[in-house]
């Protein structure tokens, strides 16, 4: 089944050049690129994308990192595009994910672990929707 989910490349690995190789590992894998764009996070906004976290212990942290830089946030549409893309990124801790994900190459911990990908058909479709308008994004 053609899904989309969203994509965001986390700020300390688009300041350390990584979008290029990141957005490889996603094409190469199967998935389209049918919007993207650079922007940036207030600490507000941050906490309202992840605000399923907001009473975890490491959710202070999580907001202030995905506030502290730009970020490239991408729609990303393939067959089985959400559950595609969790494995071209690995699982959430750097250490513990598959040789050649994008974690396990570049992730630095399990807080600064490059790259986020919805989970869900429903959260995929709430978190494109918190960044892209409909006429943003183009199926090829
Ligand atoms: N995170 C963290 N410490 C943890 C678990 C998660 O800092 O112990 C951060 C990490 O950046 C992760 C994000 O919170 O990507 C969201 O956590 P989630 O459990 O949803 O992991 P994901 O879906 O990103 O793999
Ligand atoms: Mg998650």
């Amino acid at each position: 089944m053609v899904e989309r989910t969203l994509s965001i490349i986390k700020p300390d690995a688009v300041a350390r050049g990584l979008l290029g190789d990141i957005l490889k590992k996603f094409q190469s894998g199967g998935l389209k690129v049918v919007a993207t764009k650079l922007t940036r996070l207030t600490p507000e906004r941050a906490r309202e994308f992840y605000a399923v976290h907001k009473e975890r212990p490491f959710f202070g942290g999580l907001c202030e990192y995905m506030s502290s830089g730009p970020i490239l946030v991408s729609v990303l549409e393939g067959d089985n595009a959400i559950t595609k893309h969790r494995e071209i990124m690995g699982a959430t801790d750097p250490a513990k994910a598959a040789p050649g994900t994008i974690r396990r190459e570049w992730g630095k911990d399990v807080e600064k672990n490059a790259v986020h990908g919805s989970d869900g058909p429903e959260t995929a479709a709430a978190e494109i929707k918190f960044f892209f308008k409909p006429d943003e994004i183009h199926s090829s």
